[in-house]
C-alpha cells in the first residue's frame, strides 16, 4: 500500500534534485573547464567595449570572420558584425533557409557601473577627484571603501580615438571613493541605506601631490600631467570621453568546495559568455544559429548601440535579402532565447522571494516565464507553448534547468532584452543564470548554472 502510494507521489508530484545529484564526473570536469574560460573573459570583459574585443578575439580564433554585405552564406559559414565597438552580432549559417527562421541567443555586455561627467576633474582641500554619473541600477553605498579601475575611451578632436585602462594591471594604481568613518558616522548613520552616500558623493579620488609651479589646482594640474604623458590628453577631452568606473576585483572561485564565482558584470556576461561560446561550438546548424550581445541593457536598450536599435534588423535584413527572403518571414519562425540573469534565492534575505517559485543556485539554467514589475508590467511573459517547446528540448539533451520570478509579488521587478526583441514578432523566452548580490561590485553565480546556461543554449541551436 505504502509503496503504491509512494509510486503515485513520484508520477504525480514535481520535484526538483540538487544539480551536484544529477551530474556525472565527466560533465563536472566539463563543467569546471568551461568556468575557467569565462573567468578568462570576465577578467578580460571589464567594459561592453572591452566584451566586444574578448569576444571578437574568441570567434576569430574559431574562423568566424567579418562579414561583408552581399557574402555568399553557404552552409557553416561563420560570420560577426561588430556595430560601434559596443555590440556584436554573430551567425553560423545553416542548412536550412532563413525562411525557416533563425535560432537567436540575445544576451547584454554592459553593466551597472560609474561613469566619469563630461567635465568630471577638480580639485578640493588639496585632492583631485573626479566626478561620475552612475549607469544602471546601483546600491550606491557599495562602491565606497573598495578599489576601482577606470577603463574606456577617449575621442580626440583629429578623429583618433584612445583606449584607457588603468588598474587592472597589478602594477597599475586603483582609485577609490572615500566613505565616512565610523567614529563621525552619527549622523549618517541614522540615515536610510539609500540616502548615505548621494549621487554626488561618488566622486573618484584620484590624487594628492600638488605640481612644483605656483598657481591655483597644483594637485589637479600634476594629476592632469600624469594623464598628458600617458594618453596625451588634455582637460577638454574629457568632453568626447566615455570612461568608466568598474571594481578592481578579479574574478574568483568562492566557498571551500569551489562551486562558485564571485566578480563584476556577471550580469550579464554571466549569459553573453553562454551564448557566444554556445554559437563556436555549434559547426553545423539546421537553421542558422544567431547570437546577439547588446550594449545599454541596463538603462533601458535605448541608443544605437541597445537592442532597441536596428542594427540587429539590418544584419538580419542582409542575411534574409543574399537568400531571397523577407526579414518579416525570417522573424515570425525565429525563436529567441533571450539570455539574462535572475535573482537566485538568498537565505540572508528571504523576506523578499517566495521560496517556490524563485530560483535556487545549483539548480540550473532559470527560465524566468515572466519579468516586469506590479502585475507583470513590462514583462514579455513567455506562451506556455514556448515553454513547453524548452521542456521538451531540455530533456532531450540533459538539461537541468528550474523556473524563476524576479522575487515575490510586488516586491519590485525588472526587465531585459526580451521584449525588444518579442515586439520583432520573434517568439522569446527568458533564462539565465540565478545570482546573488546582483547589481553590486561583486556578484556571486554558481558554477553549474554558469554550465547548464551554456547546455541550454548550445541544445537549442541543434
Ligand atoms: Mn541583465
Ligand atoms: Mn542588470
Amino acid at each position: 500500500m505504502s509503496e503504491e502510494k509512494s509510486a503515485r507521489r513520484e508520477r504525480l508530484f514535481y520535484s526538483q534534485k540538487h544539480g551536484y545529484d544529477l551530474i556525472s564526473d565527466a560533465e563536472r570536469a566539463d563543467c569546471d573547464a568551461y568556468c575557467e574560460g569565462y573567468k578568462r573573459f570576465l577578467d578580460a570583459a571589464r567594459t561592453e567595449r572591452e566584451a566586444v574585443k574578448a569576444a571578437v578575439a574568441l570567434a576569430e580564433a574559431e574562423g568566424f570572420v567579418p562579414y561583408v554585405r552581399g557574402m555568399a552564406l553557404r552552409p557553416g559559414l561563420r560570420i560577426y558584425q561588430n556595430n560601434r565597438g559596443k555590440t556584436l552580432s554573430l551567425a553560423v549559417i545553416g542548412e536550412k533557409s532563413l525562411a525557416e527562421g533563425a535560432v537567436i541567443t540575445a544576451a547584454h555586455i554592459d553593466a551597472p557601473r560609474l561613469d566619469l561627467k563630461p567635465n568630471p576633474l577638480y580639485e578640493d582641500s588639496e585632492l583631485a577627484y573626479f566626478k561620475t554619473h552612475y549607469y544602471g541600477g546601483i546600491r550606491k553605498y557599495q562602491w565606497a571603501a573598495i578599489p576601482l579601475e577606470l577603463h574606456g575611451a577617449v575621442a580626440l578632436r583629429g578623429g583618433e580615438t584612445l583606449d584607457v585602462c588603468i588598474g587592472a594591471d597589478e602594477n597599475d594604481p586603483a582609485f577609490v571613493i572615500t566613505d565616512l568613518l565610523p567614529h563621525l558616522a552619527a549622523d549618517q548613520n541614522k540615515k536610510t541605506l539609500g540616502e548615505a552616500i548621494t549621487g554626488e558623493n561618488l566622486n573618484l579620488l584620484i590624487g594628492s601631490i600638488p605640481d612644483q609651479e605656483e598657481g591655483a589646482d597644483r594637485v589637479k594640474l600634476r594629476v592632469l600631467s600624469i594623464l598628458n604623458e600617458k594618453y596625451g590628453v588634455t582637460e577638454e577631452d574629457f568632453l568626447s570621453a566615455e570612461l568608466e568606473v568598474v571594481p578592481s576585483l578579479p574574478t574568483r572561485d568562492i566557498g571551500l568546495d569551489r562551486s562558485l564565482l564571485g566578480g563584476y558584470g556577471h550580469d550579464d556576461r554571466v549569459c553573453s559568455y553562454a551564448a557566444l561560446k554556445a554559437l563556436l561550438d555549434t559547426p553545423h546548424p539546421g537553421r542558422t544559429a544567431v547570437c546577439v550581445l547588446a550594449d545599454k541593457e541596463e538603462i533601458g536598450s535605448y541608443g544605437s548601440s541597445g537592442m532597441g536599435s536596428e542594427f540587429f534588423e539590418n544584419f538580419m535584413a542582409d542575411l534574409c535579402r543574399t537568400q531571397n527572403v523577407e526579414l518579416r518571414h525570417c522573424f515570425e519562425k525565429s525563436f529567441c532565447f533571450s539570455s539574462d540573469v535572475c535573482n537566485a534565492f538568498d537565505p540572508n534575505f528571504p523576506e523578499v522571494s517566495e521560496k517556490r517559485n524563485n530560483a535556487r543556485l545549483n539548480y540550473g539554467v532559470s527560465v524566468v516565464k515572466y519579468t516586469g514589475s506590479r502585475g507583470k508590467g513590462g514583462a514579455n511573459d513567455a506562451n506556455a507553448e514556448t515553454l513547453g517547446y524548452l521542456r521538451k528540448v531540455f530533456a532531450a539533451h540533459g538539461v537541468v534547468w528550474q523556473s524563476g520570478e524576479l522575487g515575490k509579488v510586488d516586491q519590485g521587478g525588472g526587465g531585459t532584452v526580451a521584449t525588444e526583441l518579442a515586439c520583432r514578432n520573434i517568439e522569446t523566452v527568458d533564462a539565465g543564470v540565478p545570482v546573488l548580490a546582483m547589481h553590486s561590485p561583486y556578484e556571486v553565480v554558481a558554477k553549474f548554472d554558469c554550465y547548464m546556461t551554456y547546455k541550454a543554449m548550445k541544445a537549442i541551436a541543434l
